[in-house]
């Protein structure tokens, strides 16, 4: 079976895998034919740089982890999928009887595998075996192409869910890349009245302004605080959203913040971070952190299936599995525009 092979840094194979016939189907198992498969910024990291911080990319492991398919095979006990089911996925697996799993914060258990997260292969392969409880079918109005989408939407809604979004907050999302976007449409959908979005990127920006009641900002033409201290009547936000990873958006969360304000790091850090807590202090503001979701793929589903949030416009480009090593060449080139670039798996 071909799969798409990070063999090392910078050097991607498309070659069999010999890894069909070591997955068993358990009995609460299902095995999933691949039918779209998204390129997530981690994917692109661990081509670029073989690894990001504990987790190091020490031999030959499959790429992809934003997936839908197609149920092919149904283990004994599985009683709420059968074959020919479309369905998303969730990638992490925590172990059922640790203790950040029988609290819920199972997203956080230290045993968590995670696909295409060293040493665990990824989705970018013709089939896969899942467990049944993170297995999700979808209705028939939602497409494989936004299926592939439930898993960065994830992260948005576990976002808005952290911050306890009210009717009528206003919020910012530092970063239009496509957690950014995802958090804005959570956003949106759990009660913002407006999202003040910022990135360098004028044509994300241009994309963004389009999904809704979203004020763009570009951070290299105008000074990001005294924009929305402006449109808030020297107020301020009710949450900011830090999707940047970027040191310099990051230290200037408190900023806009409105007192007894939110804040929510989400982006991932190349760098080390710091912020002020005097800044935090006077405004009393709630600082929380995100790491991946837990508990909410079938909000997600719901979500896509009742128009709540569209995530069609977010998905710019589209490659045939063959062209893979070149999406991820594109991807790695960091195209300006562009958001989510999904591979689809021949059927
Ligand atoms: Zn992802």
């Amino acid at each position: 079976m071909k799969a798409l092979v990070l063999e090392e840094r910078m050097k991607l194979a498309l070659r069999d895998f010999p890894i069909e016939n070591d997955e068993a189907v358990g009995p609460r198992d299902v095995r999933i034919k691949l039918h779209t498969v998204g390129i997530c910024g981690s994917d692109v990291h661990y081509y670029t740089h073989g690894g990001t911080g504990v987790f190091q990319v020490k031999a030959p492991m499959i790429l992809g982890h934003e997936a839908s398919g197609t149920v092919v095979e149904t283990g004994a006990e599985v009683s709420t999928l059968k074959v020919g089911d479309r369905v998303c996925m969730e990638p992490g697996i925590p172990d059922p009887n640790s203790r950040a799993t029988r609290i819920g914060l199972y997203n956080v258990d230290p045993a968590v595998r995670f696909w295409a997260t060293p040493p665990i292969h990824g989705v970018l392969r013709p089939t896969v075996v899942h467990p049944e409880a993170f297995t999700f079918k979808l209705p028939d109005n939602v497409s494989f192409a936004e299926a592939a989408m439930v898993e960065p939407l994830a992260v948005g809604v576990h976002a808005a869910t952290k911050a306890q979004v009210k009717p009528g907050d206003l919020a910012l999302v530092i970063g239009a890349g496509p957690i950014g976007l995802v958090t804005a449409l959570s956003a949106l959908a759990a009660g913002c009245a407006r999202v003040f979005v910022s990135d360098v990127d004028d044509a994300k920006l241009e994309l963004a302004a389009k999904l809704g009641p979203i004020t763009p900002v570009n951070v290299a033409k105008e000074d990001l605080s005294a924009a929305i201290m402006k449109a808030t009547d020297g107020w301020g936000v009710e949450i900011v959203f830090e999707c940047s990873g970027h040191s310099k958006g990051a230290e200037g969360v408190f900023d806009p913040l409105c007192p007894g304000g939110r804040v929510v790091f989400i982006g991932s850090q190349v760098h080390d971070i710091q912020y002020n807590v005097g800044k935090a202090m006077v405004r009393e503001a709630r600082v929380e952190h995100v790491f991946r979701y837990a508990h909410v793929f079938p909000r997600c589903v719901a979500m896509l299936s009742s128009g709540a949030i569209d995530v069609k416009p977010l998905i710019t480009r589209e490659f045939a599995f063959e062209d893979s090593v070149h999406a991820f060449e594109v991807a790695a080139s960091a195209p300006k525009g562009e958001v989510k670039m999904q591979i689809l798996m021949p059927q």
